[in-house]
């Protein structure tokens, strides 16, 4: 793995020596650094029965999910709300958890949630080049087969 990138101690600046598969501590004060998932929302924007890709040229050639990290302060609700409206500028309601998923590659624990809505939806954002409404099932398709994108939407085809 070429990801070891040094880590330094948050409360004195000193070296962190990795301890364990999860444990960092502190060469210089001793305290222990633990290793956590960084939480991301993962959103299935529904509206008539369809569902919402997006396309980011900068990410992948595949239609993916409406997606982005938790920031610091928010819930995952907020989360939700804030990244549909920037990447496609439209307001949703009805909220709701749908399951999570583990990215081992990036560490990313990935809440995907549903949520619906009424308005139009455009593209007001660089990162994204454009959107496309899909059936479920067209949406299993678009997306590339084993991300977590298509692992949640086959979820929610079978079970949604
Ligand atoms: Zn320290």
């Amino acid at each position: 793995m070429q990801d070891e990138t040094t880590k330094y101690c948050t409360d004195c600046g000193g070296k962190l020596v990795k301890s364990s598969e999860v444990e960092y501590s502190c060469s210089n004060c001793e305290l222990i650094h633990y290793e956590s998932a960084k939480p991301v929302a993962m959103i299935i924007l529904r509206k008539d029965d369809q569902v919402c890709l997006i396309k980011q040229s900068y990410v992948s050639e595949y239609y993916v999910l409406i997606a982005g990290y938790n920031d610091l302060g928010e819930t995952m609700e907020n989360t939700v709300y804030r990244e549909v409206l920037e990447e496609v500028s439209c307001r949703v309601s009805n909220i709701e958890y749908f399951r999570s998923y583990f990215y081992e590659k990036k560490k990313l624990l990935m809440f995907c949630y549903v949520c619906d809505t009424e308005e139009e939806v455009s593209i007001n954002n660089e990162e994204v080049d454009s959107y496309k409404w899909f059936n479920v099932k067209d949406a299993v398709s678009a997306v590339r087969e084993g991300s977590t994108a298509h692992k949640c939407l086959l979820d929610y085809f079978m079970n949604g």
